[in-house]
């Protein structure tokens, strides 16, 4: 199904025309004319789905037909968990947008309110925000939110992860009660559908994360491997097979140092990007690695959502994130839009638990590879895809978390493990070492 089939005017066509884009990726196919409609959408979708085109074309569409903005006021608002992904997303506006006259604005922390004030005060279509930041900026009367037409929230699970629950709500509660509303997120889990049934009346749900969980065309494996040798598996891997580029998801802005430094002293050049970066850094590095001046580029969770790179390849998890949405989030990075692409996780004891759940959140065991000359001593068992832990471990959405470890007490016991042959129907095919 192709753009010209949704209706929407020639200047946003030629937009998409010049990207690239020839079809429509499932979620746009069905969200699009829904939107267009006018209806309140929540959508279950992961990064890569093509979900921001999703939302920000009907905008564009609607926005364009209307008068432009006066000062202080914007017509549609889109809240992401992050500022990357404020950027990001502000960055596919102006490329959808290129040949209309909509002026659209990021708004996030961590940088001097001026700009944005005065961003505003000038008038803009469109505000993309974090939520702590607009709120602030509410509260300083610096943008009314009274007509507002458009509200979405991006990412919606992640930002109730991060805690952003109070003021999404103390934003949403101020907003027009006429207006649209489509909420994206990459599980709809029971704190989202909350959010959603007190805001988004008669909202159509859609869903299309199985398509992503299982895309095909991600090459998923592990190797297990102690934890202290981690790092030198990392450095013999990238040293056997050449790799041109690679992101690296680690869990602490600390871990993220110590593997520069040490992949550092074996010849090998990373750079890291977590909280404890400046913004400008952190904008820099991501434009460096998008550019291939950067080859490996090691991030924490939260700071890798608004990495876009057409084609990467390889995505390394370092360590296993929790939640198990999160691994889904990583490897999305790789695979994306049709492009085929390889997840690869370095696991030790310590992951055990958050391999589980990983696993049972897949539905399948993924495939397990040893290296020569890496072989753990401490066996990682195979998970069992029922297994619910009684103690969840600490979440990956903090940078200052350390994985969880376990103790053996927490581990399945023998008898509890499954054979060889446990799930059979769901087993991928494992020549190495389960
Ligand atoms: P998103 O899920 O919005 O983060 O989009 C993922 C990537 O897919 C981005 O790089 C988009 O530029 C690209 N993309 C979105 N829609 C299409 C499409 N219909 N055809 C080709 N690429 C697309």
């Amino acid at each position: 199904m192709s753009f010209s089939t949704l209706g929407l005017s020639e200047p946003i066509i030629n937009a998409v025309t010049e990207l690239g884009y020839t079809s429509l990726t499932p979620i746009q196919a069905e969200a699009i004319p829904l939107a267009l409609k006018g209806k309140n959408l929540i959508a279950a979708a992961q990064t890569g789905s093509g979900k921001t085109a999703t939302f920000v074309l009907p905008i564009l569409e609607m926005l364009s037909r209307g008068v432009t903005q006066r000062k202080k006021r914007a017509r549609a608002l889109i809240l992401t968990p992050t500022r990357e992904l404020a950027v990001q997303v502000c960055h596919s506006i102006e490329a959808y947008g290129k040949h209309l006259s909509l002026k659209s604005i990021a708004i996030y922390g961590g940088v001097d309110y001026a700009p944005q004030k005065q961003q505003l005060l000038d008038g803009v279509d469109i505000v993309v925000a974090t939520p702590g930041r607009l709120r602030d900026l509410y509260t300083q009367r610096a943008i009314h939110f009274d007509e507002i037409e458009f509200l979405v929230l991006d990412e919606a699970d992640r930002m109730l992860d991060m805690g952003f629950i109070e003021d999404i709500t103390k934003i949403i509660d101020t907003l027009p009660d006429n207006r649209q509303n489509l909420l994206f997120s990459a599980t709809l889990s029971r704190q989202v559908r909350e959010l959603a049934k007190e805001t988004f009346l008669n909202a159509i749900q859609l869903s299309f994360t199985k398509e992503n969980v299982d895309k095909p065309d991600i090459d998923q494996w592990l190797i297990t491997v102690d934890k202290d040798k981690k790092s030198a598996l990392l450095s013999h891997l990238i040293n056997e097979h050449q790799w041109q580029q690679a992101l690296i998801f680690i869990e602490t802005k600390h871990g993220a140092g110590k593997l520069v430094s040490q992949l550092g002293k074996r010849g090998i050049e990373a750079e890291a990007i977590h909280s404890g970066r400046t913004q400008a850094i952190r904008e820099q590095l991501l434009a460096d690695f998008k550019a291939g001046k950067i080859k490996y580029l090691i991030s924490t969770g939260v700071s890798a959502r608004g990495i876009d790179i057409e084609v990467l390849p390889l995505v390394i998890n370092y360590d296993l994130p929790f939640p198990a949405d999160e691994y889904v989030h990583r490897i999305g990075r790789t695979g994306r839009a049709g492009a085929s692409g390889q997840a690869i996780s370095l696991v030790s004891r310590d992951d055990f638990k958050n391999l589980c759940m990983i696993e049972r959140r897949l539905g399948h065991l993924i495939t397990r590879k040893e290296i020569e000359g890496f072989k753990a001593s401490k066996e990682v068992p195979i998970s069992v895809l029922n297994f619910e832990p009684k103690h969840k471990p600490a979440r990956a959405s903090s940078e200052d978390k350390h994985t969880s470890t376990i103790s053996k007490s927490q581990l399945p016991s023998r008898d509890q493990r499954p054979s060889k042959n446990a799930g059979s129907k769901k087993l991928p095919p494992n020549p190495w070492n389960v």
